[in-house]
């Protein structure tokens, strides 16, 4: 888990965004519309162009931008807590390590995808995640000393 976009390779590959809403947001997915409730979300992506991760995690931190993609809703509104990381990987893989987690808005962030419903999912206080993700969540309510 990476806290920092400088944390991230210049390389390409897939991650899983970290994100919290502190207020409900409504959000679009094409037609589709939902309203997002206060919470940690997870967003799985991938970056292949150029900077590779480190620059898509950092345009992910980037508040002043012009909202472009999908998730972009979501890290203008909210927090970009962390990010999950796997060089050379497939965002559909660690979507579908996500599978036992809602998905509050079909579509969202899978409009070129055919494998996954979304790639937004909820996640819920308490639900744990693969175990090698878990520190995450631990490294939050525990933060490390400054
Ligand atoms: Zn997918």
């Amino acid at each position: 888990m990476i806290f920092s976009d400088l944390d991230a390779p210049a390389a390409p590959g897939a991650y899983v965004l970290w994100l919290r809403l502190g207020a409900p947001l409504t959000a679009t997915a094409g037609k589709v519309v939902a309203t997002l409730e206060p919470g940690d979300y997870l967003y799985c992506g991938s970056a292949r162009g150029p900077g590779g991760l480190r620059a898509r995690l950092a345009r992910h931190m980037l508040k002043d931008k012009r909202a472009h993609w999908h998730v972009d809703q979501l890290t203008l509104a909210g927090q970009v807590l962390g990010a999950f990381i796997v060089q050379g990987g497939d965002e559909c893989a660690l979507n579908a390590a996500l599978d036992a987690l809602p998905i509050p808005l079909p579509g969202f962030g899978s409009s070129d995808c055919r494998r996954c419903a979304a790639h937004l999912r909820f996640w819920p206080k308490g639900v744990a995640l693969p175990s090698d993700w878990e520190n995450a969540r631990k490294a939050v309510e525990t933060p490390p000393p400054a």
